[in-house]
């Protein structure tokens, strides 16, 4: 079952491996897919959401094939449905997913991946702008910070748990969360503006990364023991600070490169203080069946629940992803960054 569907479409490739934003190109006559399989459903999406993970992509530190369309995550309306998905969806059901190439005006999307069919759970009215800008948003980092801060490291109540880019899209999402479950948030952000916001999300203790020595204010506010767990998105230029922060049996959960990727080093420097060491990603936590029927049902519950501020700084328009990409990865955003699709 289908719509009339054009034969071209607008997308956001890379054409080639770059540091610089060069090879970010707007596409406007590219293909749209005419292969769809009897287990993936055809998005035409409204709303796309920009993620720090597109940079390793263009950096050549996660590999991929040029062209690459990309994106991670939209919301939108299925336009065709495979043989084998017509018992969960229709045409014009309202989807919000997880899945590669989001950055189009229309993306295939695997039965494999992460999506949630928002017309089971929404009535017509309920489907608002807001709503799917609202999931579009949300649906990477908080599943991303839900998954973390229960199977990397389990969270308790009186934790101190250190958490960089406390300001970020992600970052203000493990403020909040962590701090719900009783857990004291040790925020480090590069500005004063920028931890304020972490301190409106829940942070309790800010530490400037351009003018505070990280380790000193850890050692101060855990009065010398250190924290139970850091939670280290910036990779390269953290990872010895994030080493000396932790305390005994404390947990180094690494789950990002945005200063480079940390580079090897000998299992034995986690002996001293015995640490354990995580490098998740989040589709590992999503993958298996149960895992998903639980992630899913809580992501709906905490959205609808309104329990949680999603902090959308900035909508750009699709074609203007590379202007989001260099205010995203020269640290001048806050929050969440997500792109308007034509229609
Ligand atoms: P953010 O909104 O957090 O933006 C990145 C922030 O990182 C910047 O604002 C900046 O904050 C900080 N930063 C520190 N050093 C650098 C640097 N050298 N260059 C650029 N930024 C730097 O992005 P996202 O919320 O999209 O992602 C946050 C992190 O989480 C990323 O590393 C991403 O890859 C990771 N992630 C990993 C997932 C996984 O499955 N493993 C899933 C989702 C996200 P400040 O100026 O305050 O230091």
């Amino acid at each position: 079952m289908s719509v009339e569907l054009p034969k071209t479409q607008e997308v956001v490739l890379i054409d080639d491996i770059s540091e610089g934003y060069d090879t970010i190109k707007y596409v406007t006559d590219y293909p749209v897919p005419d292969d769809i399989k009897d287990d993936e459903i055809l998005v035409k999406n409204k709303y796309s959401g920009v993620n720090f993970i597109e940079a390793y992509f263009r950096k050549g530190i996660y590999p991929c094939e040029h062209p690459y369309i990309l994106g991670r995550e939209a919301v939108g309306t299925v336009v065709y449905v495979g043989r084998r998905m017509a018992h969960d969806y229709k045409v014009g059901d309202s989807v919000a997913y997880i899945g590669n190439s989001s950055m189009a005006q229309f993306t295939k999307v695997s039965a494999k991946s992460p999506i949630i069919n928002m017309s089971k759970f929404y009535i017509e009215e309920e489907l608002t702008d807001e709503l799917f800008q609202k999931y579009c948003a949300s649906l990477i980092n908080v599943l991303t910070v839900m998954t973390f801060i229960r199977e990397s490291y389990k969270v308790k109540k009186n934790d101190n748990i250190l958490v960089y880019a406390a300001a970020g899209g992600v970052g203000l999402i493990f403020d909040q969360l962590i701090t719900k479950i009783g857990a004291t948030v040790i925020a480090v952000a590069s500005s004063d503006d920028k931890l304020q916001l972490a301190k409106l999300h829940g942070a309790k203790h800010l530490i400037n990364s351009s003018t505070d020595d990280i380790v000193e204010k850890v050692n101060e506010y855990t009065n010398g023991k250190g924290v139970e767990a850091v939670f280290d998105s910036i990779g390269k230029d953290t990872f010895e600070t994030s080493m000396k922060v932790l305390r005994l049996k404390g947990t180094f959960v690494s789950f990002g490169n945005a200063s480079g990727p940390v580079a090897p080093f000998p299992l034995s420097r986690l002996s001293p203080k015995v640490l354990k060491l995580v490098r998740p990603q989040l589709y590992g936590y999503l993958q298996e069946k149960e895992s998903w029927d639980y992630y899913s049902k809580e992501f709906i519950r905490v959205m609808d629940s309104g329990e949680l501020k999603i902090n959308i700084s900035k909508v750009y328009q699709l074609g203007d992803y590379k202007k989001a990409a260099m205010d995203l990865e020269s640290r001048k955003t806050t929050g969440k960054l997500i792109l308007k699709v034509p229609q």
